[in-house]
């Protein structure tokens, strides 16, 4: 064997190995022996077939090597490569590079990476050949949104022309504009600026389905050019998607965070529009998170990213302190509208003195009687869906719980039933409660169907509608809601955060926010920062052009900094109080803190081991210093149990600035050296929710 390499390698100078990197969630790669028939025709990013186990499997050359890597024990018998499936590269080097680096930096499977970022249908095996058989239909834009020119304004022309001056560098920006203050008026013209150089743009959003009017804007100025990319394109559209980004003319592709894996290899600029939003974290398989990822892959391929939000996100802004990354911002609101009116109501003590049974303040029905009467447009902005409404048991002083989750059920009118949200446990509701027996449930809280009941009864001309998951269940709905709304058939939307993002009204003279605070009592650190970012952004869809927005903020803990600073609108005094209490208990962004989720549907098992665990992470802590690394747990996380399974996590504390992947990769491998029997374990690096 060993003398045949050598053989190979004096008569042809070309490759003779590669690795390979399979989708599968295995951290190394294989390698793979070229056959004489196939030399020459290896690049790094071309996809090969292999043979896996007893399978066939398709996998992307990672190494093209002239010898054997010193790693490959030289008694393992090297198995040839199959087919070699591209002519071209389907990714080029500083792609695979940017792949690389995103597996280090979550500590996740080279594997596991790959196949978020590849359409699986390239990985099927059933479909060679019949890849390039699909053929792109353009995405359908039906909209009744008007989508007028518009001329920057000074301050908004001042930014662009600063940012179009970095178009050929790695530039990372921050652009915080009050909200309405047309950041995506920025945004396009910098996109026309990438076109013209022939280069191609990437621009993020939250959720396609919820920004009809951003899409209808950016197909007015890019239409031929415009592709659309996110969860819900089929498997077929999702490949035809990227076929064209790998066309050489420039576009724009539109998408949610998974559109950031798009292999342009023409990248001009990378923009994330609302870089505050939850969504851009992935919480399932490859735990990644995109605003971070859009930053590296920038630095890798030296062009700007341009990150933009009214209330950034605290990491963000850090950088920013830190001179890492560039503030732009944009004070004024177009068409020279001031910002809202906005008030906070306590509603804690309204209802002690009125003895009041409504979910809403006086001072909200008044407002909705008094702007109902001037013609203008409300929004309701609830907290929670549903009823939201728990049931209460006075005799034992606590509330009904899920027998398969540790969290509270909620009841649902539609068929008089308390159902849990967070598996699929539901019961009728007959008043009788499960731990004592006595019969005196009485029904506390309040959500947004129970809101939209509460306002129908007392305003009876009212033209009302409800927008959250139950109430509208596809795009379609959403879209004959908002065109509905833009037309004035609807006076008020009762909503969840549904109706916090970007859209623009101009016709809006009222928002009422409800159930801002629910979070506040959460055992979440980030609770305080998503509170402020609700209230700022819900607000901030009141008034536009000439006329102010009145806002009515009903809370239970009005004296609340996030509160108090969210009335303000003050992002600027919000964020130097939550970072100076950050740093003083350590939290992010001053440290990084990385979760490992034991799940198990044997609590005893599950104990034992942690127990176990714990001994060794101990000997962990010993050998590292103190002010580097902490580790809390192991322990029951704040929801205990969901779908029957016991949860408990282990929270690593790590300096910023300390190699998190090695550390991660580490004591993953000894996870893996124990062959744990009934329970699953899962790694979240910079852990967003650990409830
Ligand atoms: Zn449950
Ligand atoms: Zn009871």
């Amino acid at each position: 064997m060993k003398d045949n390499n050598q053989l190979d390698c004096v008569l042809c100078s070309d490759t003779g190995y590669v690795n390979v990197v399979v989708a599968v969630p295995l951290t190394t790669l294989f390698t793979y022996r070229v056959p004489r028939s196939l030399r020459g025709q290896l690049t790094r990013g071309k996809r090969v077939l292999v043979p896996f186990g007893r399978k066939q499997i398709i996998g992307i050359c990672w190494d093209v090597m002239t010898t054997l890597p010193a790693s490959v024990p030289q008694k393992q018998q090297i198995k040839d490569i199959l087919t070699v499936l591209d002519e071209q590269p389907l990714v080029d080097a500083a792609y695979l590079q940017w792949l690389e680096f995103a597996a280090d930096y979550y500590a996740t499977p080279l594997g596991q990476v790959l196949s978020q970022a590849i359409p699986s249908l390239y990985l099927d095996v059933q479909k060679i050949g019949k890849e390039h058989s699909y053929k792109y239909k353009p995405i359908n834009f039906s909209h009744d949104f008007s989508t007028k020119d518009v001329v920057l304004t000074n301050e908004q022309n001042l930014v662009y022309q600063s940012l179009a001056g970095h178009l050929d560098e790695y530039y990372p920006v921050l652009l915080r504009g009050v909200t309405g203050s047309g950041k995506t008026e920025v945004y396009i013209r910098v996109i026309k600026t990438v076109l013209q150089q022939n280069k191609s743009a990437l621009f993020l959003v939250p959720e396609i389905g919820l920004t009809p009017q951003m899409l209808a804007r950016l197909n007015h100025h890019f239409a031929g050019s415009l592709l659309v990319y996110h969860s819900s394109l089929t498997q077929n559209q999702r490949l035809s998607q990227w076929q064209s980004c790998l066309d050489e003319r420039p576009q724009v592709l539109v998408g949610t965070r998974s559109a950031l894996f798009a292999p342009f290899k023409n990248l001009g600029v990378i923009i994330v529009d609302e870089e505050h939003d939850h969504s851009y974290k992935q919480e399932e398989r490859f735990r990644y998170q995109a605003r971070n990822l859009a930053v590296s892959r920038a630095r890798i391929l030296k062009i700007p990213v341009i990150m933009g939000s009214a209330t950034p996100s605290l990491e963000t802004y850090y950088q920013v302190i830190n001179n890492k990354y560039h503030l732009y911002e944009l004070h004024a609101r177009s068409g020279g509208a001031s910002l809202p009116d906005i008030r906070v109501i306590h509603f804690g003590k309204e209802r002690e003195q009125r003895k009041t049974p409504l979910c809403l303040s006086q001072h909200i029905h008044d407002a909705i009687e008094h702007f109902h009467k001037k013609k203008k447009q409300m929004l309701i902005y609830v907290g929670q869906r549903g009823f939201a409404q728990s049931a209460y048991c006075a005799s034992c002083a606590t509330i009904q719980i899920c027998p398969n989750c540790s969290v509270g059920l909620k009841y649902h009118k539609e068929g008089r039933v308390l159902k849990c949200h967070y598996c699929d446990f539901a019961k009728p509701y007959d008043g009788v409660c499960a731990a004592c027996h006595v019969k005196g449930l009485t029904l506390l809280g309040f959500g947004t169907q129970s809101v939209a009941d509460e306002i129908g009864a007392m305003h009876p001309r009212v033209v009302l509608t409800r927008l959250d998951s139950d109430a509208v269940s596809n795009e379609r709905e959403l879209r004959r809601i908002f065109n509905d709304f833009a037309k004035h058939k609807i006076d008020l939307i009762v909503g969840t955060q549904m109706i916090s993002k970007g859209h623009d009204f101009d016709n809006i003279g009222f928002v009422g926010i409800l159930g801002i605070d629910a979070h506040l009592g959460l055992p979440d650190f980030r609770a305080s920062e998503r509170s402020f970012q609700n209230l700022v952004q819900v607000a901030g869809r009141a008034g536009r052009s000439d006329q102010k927005g009145h806002v009515l903020v009903q809370s239970l803990m009005p004296e609340h900094p996030s509160v108090q600073w969210g009335i303000r609108q003050d992002y600027q005094k919000f964020a130097q109080h939550e970072l100076a209490l950050r740093q003083a208990l350590g939290y992010p962004p001053f440290s990084r803190l990385v979760q490992f989720r034991f799940l198990s549907a044997q609590e005893q098992r599950l104990k034992n081991f942690l127990c176990e665990w714990k001994t060794f992470l101990d000997g962990v802590t010993c050998r590292t210093n103190q002010l580097d690394l902490q580790i809390l747990g192991p322990a029951e996380m704040p929801v205990a149990k969901v779908r029957g399974k016991y949860r408990h996590h282990v929270i690593l504390k790590i300096r910023r600035g300390l190699k998190v992947g090695d550390l991660v990769a580490y004591l993953r491998d000894d996870l893996d050296r124990r062959k744990l029997r009934g329970i699953q374990y899962q790694i979240d690096v910079d852990a967003v929710g650990m409830v």
